[in-house]
């Protein structure tokens, strides 16, 4: 039984007249750039996240170099992230001169550990910014209450995490002082392409990076701030407006997925309870835990990507690769042991969790159209492989 990682054409097909239609209209107004679609895409974001304003951008990493321009970084200011995400949160740090100061990981969810965050302020901190990893909250109270003790700004990176509510309900990406959002096809709302977006409930904020979306340009062709073409295409934008109010929908059906795969890997006997972070007779396999599921408040997690861990990864991702299962491993390298931080000099043992997240973790596929066959595949795959 073939199950992919990912597969988008269902979605599309579900939608496909809207979708045509959106794309189609664009087309005949010939209006590419900005315009209609792309502002009322920001509209239909402020209303669904409960915020002020937002700016449609170009992609995540976009969303967040340009949160850190607009929160005017120099080079030699240092930004806190954790360790274990996609290389763009600590990309775009890097790429203003700014260093990028490494945290590690929480054990039950892989988010940046707020206990390990206090350590690593010094004089020049300027911002934290924690990711919500997978589809779920980071802590934000903590990392809230560092942040106003030690007075830094907070951006959220919400690339895996749209519409994902924190154990008091707000939205993420409301939270902090800004928040950035991908649209890259593989997130839980993905355009047709690259695209991205920033929201604030600061309007001062929301409008310096509106000016920086367009080279800092305002009035045209007066420049009184450095900004970059940060545009998100009007064509995403139609087709991101179709999408938006299936969002909801499409979140619920991967958080019923991930149930289901709990309750067959319990079932067979390869794990007693989520959220167990150490390997027994009775935990083969480590599964995910949505930490604020008692919260009640239905998106605690959106399951962007649904995390196992096993020993012997490598074999057994092999394993399944050959009874084509789809799945990836988010991600082998935490930034710390990047080849391209190197001159940062980070000492390896700093970072136990993210370095046994990077050893032992496997996506496996979660997207919303799976079978309930398919979903039973992959654990009596994965059952095989460990019971031999
Ligand atoms: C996808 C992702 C990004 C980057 O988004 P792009 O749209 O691909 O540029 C940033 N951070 C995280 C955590 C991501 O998963």
């Amino acid at each position: 039984m073939k199950v992919p990682l990912l597969d988008l054409k269902p979605q599309y097909q579900s939608l496909k007249k809207e979708i045509d239609e959106a794309v189609q209209r664009v087309i005949d107004s010939q209006y590419f750039i900005m315009g209609p679609d792309v502002a009322k895409l920001e509209e239909e974001i402020c209303a669904y996240l409960g915020c002020k304003k937002s700016v449609g951008v170009s992609s995540g990493t976009d969303a967040l170099l340009l949160a850190l321009m607009a929160l005017d970084i120099q080079p030699g200011d240092e930004v806190i992230v954790p360790t274990y995400s996609f290389f763009a949160t600590a990309g775009v740090v890097a790429r203003l001169n700014a260093v990028p100061v490494f945290v590690d990981s929480d054990p039950v969810t892989f988010n940046i550990d707020p206990q390990k965050i206090e350590s690593k302020i010094t004089s020049r901190t300027k911002v934290i910014i924690p990711v919500h990893l997978y589809g779920q909250s980071a802590d934000m109270d903590a990392i809230m209450a560092i942040a106003k003790k030690h007075n830094l700004k907070v951006v959220e990176d919400g690339a895996q995490a749209i519409g994902v509510q924190y154990k008091d309900g707000r939205f993420v990406g409301t939270i902090g002082d800004i928040g950035c959002f991908s649209f890259f096809p593989s997130k839980n709302l993905g355009g047709f392409g690259d695209g991205g977006i920033v929201t604030t409930n600061d309007p001062a904020l929301g409008e310096k990076m509106r000016i920086q979306r367009v080279h800092g340009m305002e009035p045209k062709y007066y420049h009184k701030m450095m900004g970059g073409n940060f545009r998100l295409d009007a064509l995403q934008a139609a087709v991101l407006r179709v999408k938006l109010p299936h969002l909801d929908s499409w979140s619920a059906k991967r958080r019923e997925n991930a149930d289901t795969y709990t309750k067959y890997f319990i079932a067979a006997g390869l794990s007693s309870e989520t959220g167990r972070t150490i390997f027994d007779s009775k935990n083969k396999v480590l599964l995910p835990k949505a930490v604020y599921k008692e919260s009640g408040f239905k998106n605690h997690h959106i399951y962007n990507q649904y995390i196992i861990r096993v020993e012997n990864r490598d074999s057994v991702i092999d394993y399944l690769r050959k009874k084509e299962i789809g799945c990836e491993i988010y991600y082998p390298v935490p930034f710390h042991r990047q080849e391209c931080f190197k001159y940062l000099n980070c000492s390896d043992s700093e970072y136990p969790v993210a370095n046994s997240a990077a050893k032992d973790s496997i996506a496996l596929p979660i997207y919303p159209e799976l079978t309930d066959e398919q979903l039973k595949f992959v654990v009596d795959s994965v059952s095989e492989f460990i019971n031999g």
